[in-house]
Order: C-alpha cells, then sequence, then structure tokens
C-alpha cells in the first residue's frame, strides 16, 4: 500500500469517529482537574485507548496513562502525547472545582492525540509501518500549586514538579525516539497555524527574607526590616533589565507572598516568589546569577537574612526543524501556506521543552480557539481546526516517519544534536535543586 492511501486510511477513520472525540473532549473540558490530581481524565483517556483495542498502562506519574501499539525490534518508537492538567483560572465562565479551568486547552490535545491513534490503530495502517507508536497522556505541565507538589516530592511521591520532568526521571522516555504534541493558541488573522517556535524555559525561585521582630512605633531601630530587604531586590531587579540581552527573552516576575505579620511589629519573616525566564540555558543561568546577586544586595543593605530555593523549572523549547516541515507539508492538505507561520519565539514555558533538549521534538501552535490561554476568554471555537486536522497531521506525519522500514524517523534522529545526554538532563535537574543562605557579616 502507498504512503498516500494510508494517509487517507487514517484521515477517514478520524472522521468517522469524529463525534466520539468531540464527547470526549467536551467531556473532559467540563471536568477539568489540577496537576497530579487529574485521575478521572486518566480513567477517561485510558477507557478511549482500550476501546482502540490497546493495551494501557494507568497512573505511570501518580495519574496519567500510556499504550503503545507495540515495539518492534530496532525500529523507532514515536510519542505522540496530550496533557491532562488544567490551569486555574477562577473567573473563567467554566470554571470548576477549585476555579480549575481548561483555559490552556489541554482538553483539546487530548482529543488531538486520540484522534491520532483513531487515525493509525482503529484503520489498521500501523501495521504497514516500520516503527511504533505510544500514545501518552502526562500529568502537570503547569507549573502551579507549588506547595501541594513540594509536599509531594517531600512526601517521596515524585521527584521534580513537572509531569514531563518526572516521566523523563522515572525511565518512560528511555525507549522513546521523537515526541510530538501541540498547543492551541488564537492567531491573528490570517494564521490558523505556528510552527517551530522557541518558547523561554524558567528557574523557579522562592525566597525568604528573615529580619528581626521589633515594636514598629516603640523601638523600630532594634529591628531588621525584612519587607524593606524585599523591597530593595525587587529594585535591585529592575536596575538588571537593562542588562538582559534581547535574543535571550529574559522575563523576571516576582511577586511577594507574605509581606510581614501584624502591622506594628517590624516586618521579620518576608517571602517572594519568581520565575526567572530565557530562551536559551546560558541566559536563564546568567539572569538568575544576577537575580541572586540583587536578592543578597537587598538582605544585606539591612543587615537582614535570605534564604534562596531553586527549584527546576521548564528548559527552552527548540522545535526540530525537519520534524516541523514534515508536519506543515501535512497540514497543507487542510489549511493553505499563508495561514502557516514558521518561527518566532513564545515568552512562556513548558516542560515539553525539556523533551526538546534530549529528543527530536516538535510542538505546533495551532488556532481554532479565542482569547489569550490562562485567561477568562479562552475558548475553543472550531473544533475542526482544533483537534481533528492537527489529529489528522500528526497521524499523517507518523506515517512519512514510519513509512518504508521507518527510514525518515531513523534519518532524522540520527541527524539530530541533543543538547545533552538523558543522563546529564537528569543530573542538570539534581543540580538545579538548591537552597542557599546568604548572610551578610559585619565587618
Ligand atoms: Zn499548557
Amino acid at each position: 500500500m502507498d504512503k498516500q492511501q494510508l494517509k487517507t486510511m487514517a484521515c477517514e477513520a478520524i472522521d468517522k469517529h469524529a463525534q466520539n472525540l468531540h464527547d470526549f473532549t467536551l467531556d473532559v473540558y467540563k471536568n477539568p482537574e489540577l496537576g497530579f490530581k487529574e485521575f478521572e481524565t486518566t480513567k477517561k483517556t485510558s477507557a478511549f485507548l482500550r476501546k482502540l483495542g490497546l493495551e494501557v498502562e494507568e497512573n505511570i506519574a501518580i495519574t496519567g496513562c500510556r499504550a503503545n501499539t507495540g515495539k518492534k525490534e530496532g525500529q523507532p518508537n514515536i510519542c505522540v502525547m496530550g496533557e491532562l492538567d488544567s490551569v486555574v483560572c477562577v473567573d473563567h465562565p467554566d470554571a470548576g472545582k477549585d476555579g480549575a479551568s481548561h483555559s490552556c486547552g489541554h482538553h483539546i490535545q487530548l482529543g488531538a492525540m486520540l484522534g491520532s491513534a483513531v487515525g493509525l490503530v482503529e484503520s489498521g495502517v500501523i501495521e504497514h509501518l516500520g516503527g511504533s507508536v505510544e500514545f501518552m497522556a502526562v500529568p502537570a505541565e503547569e507549573f502551579i500549586e507549588i506547595d501541594f507538589r513540594s509536599k509531594l516530592i517531600a512526601d517521596g511521591k515524585i521527584k521534580y514538579a513537572g509531569g514531563k520532568q518526572e516521566l523523563v526521571a522515572r525511565g518512560f522516555f528511555d525507549h522513546i525516539d521523537i515526541s510530538m504534541m501541540m498547543h492551541s493558541s488564537s492567531h491573528e488573522e490570517p494564521l490558523k497555524a505556528v510552527l517551530g517556535t522557541t518558547s523561554n524555559g524558567f528557574i523557579g525561585k522562592k525566597v525568604n527574607f528573615i529580619g528581626r521582630e521589633a515594636h514598629s512605633g516603640g523601638a523600630p531601630h532594634l529591628g531588621i526590616n525584612a519587607l524593606n530587604a524585599a523591597t530593595l531586590a525587587l529594585n535591585n531587579i529592575n536596575a538588571q533589565r537593562e542588562t538582559f540581552k534581547d535574543e535571550d527573552h529574559i522575563r523576571v516576575h516576582p511577586i511577594i507572598t507574605k509581606g510581614g505579620d501584624i502591622v506594628n511589629v517590624v516586618p521579620a519573616d518576608v517571602k517572594m516568589e519568581t520565575y526567572v525566564r530565557g530562551s536559551t540555558i546560558e541566559g536563564m543561568k546568567e539572569a538568575n546569577k544576577k537575580v541572586n546577586r540583587s536578592l543578597k544586595a537587598g538582605a544585606m543593605a539591612v543587615g537582614a537574612r535570605v534564604e534562596i530555593q531553586e527549584i527546576p523549572g521548564y528548559l527552552p523549547l527548540k522545535s526540530d526543524n525537519n520534524l516541523d516541515e514534515l508536519f506543515k507539508e501535512n497540514l497543507l492538505s487542510f489549511i493553505k501556506e499563508e495561514e502557516i507561520r514558521m518561527g518566532g519565539a513564545m515568552a512562556g514555558s513548558t516542560d515539553f521543552g525539556d523533551l526538546t533538549q534530549i529528543m527530536p521534538g516538535i510542538h505546533p501552535m495551532i488556532g481554532g480557539v479565542i482569547g489569550a490561554a490562562h485567561t477568562r476568554e479562552f475558548s475553543m471555537v472550531d473544533p475542526n481546526l482544533a483537534y481533528i486536522i492537527p489529529a489528522k497531521a500528526f497521524a499523517m506525519t507518523v506515517i512519512d516517519l514510519l513509512y518504508d522500514d521507518g527510514s525518515l524517523a531513523k534519518s532524522i534522529i540520527k541527524e539530530f544534536k541533543p543538547s545533552m545526554t538523558r543522563d546529564e538532563y537528569l543530573k542538570f535537574l539534581e543540580d538545579s535543586s538548591t537552597i542557599n543562605v546568604y548572610q551578610f557579616e559585619e565587618e
């Protein structure tokens, strides 16, 4: 059977199941769950995969599931994934428990992932291909509820706060050669898809300024004002901004999460959180050094102590050009050339970035939604564009890669230059989890 015939078979199967996919996606949308709590969404996704005759392994990292079409010895294994979690957006009209809402469109990703499974498995296409596909529903992409996740880490239930980091650490990507997933995005006219964007990586930080209490009215001279240390630190960080290089796309956006205890006591315990984002690992590290310097200088000025905890965030997204071109060719069966943009930079972050540093991957941004992600305006308006077309394009791209004994996949894997090996990546994560305490000593 030729390649085009296989692609037609895959697309026909997806069209035949369009209603099932719509029902599934709507069901997930109406029942949002937050990261590492996506038990119901995992069950629904597993049930859908089982109906296709696949064997499913559930709760791979607290939640999440995976199903493989049958590993073929020595042949490429491609992962198509979708994310299970929602984000907190209390003001979203369809927000559920704890303000959870699918305003990042992860329900759409799951629809696209399952659609591609229908296209490749239900149609019988996979039997004609020289490799296997792993469909994976991954937990906890949104880097939120840090305290909840810190507790999971302290209890030994997970090692890392991000779902994909945790899955790599657990070895679930050891046998994966290429990874693919999408995010939804509202694009300006006439764009319907943006491929090959970079994204920012980030380092997460929790900062605690520790001073000394004293009566604010009676004896402020006996206190050490931790809030003053923090406000100085914020100004110090702002003074660094002109030194950030445009091409590094640095973003530092601290917030004060605790400003003091009561108004008539000099604040002695002030807490701050921030990300340091950047589009290159080097740029990120460089900016992080300056932020740490700023925090220490704030503490130094008033003689306070500062505790800086670093949490490994996500790495920058580095999409594989060969895969992007292939995906684009397939998208052109459904949308026009002028509706697709190649390249660009996204200042947000995704843990899919981590995977693209260690294996070839793509992360197209597909339309069919309105409103900015993570806001109350985010809403799906065109299911066909949002996940039916991506499902087809993913299935067709897999066919291209695994046709003819997987020759194209093999050459892309061979050509790919990882920025670090998987072991180096895991070491990087270990090294990035640090707590540093700085106290200025009076001379
Ligand atoms: Zn997302």
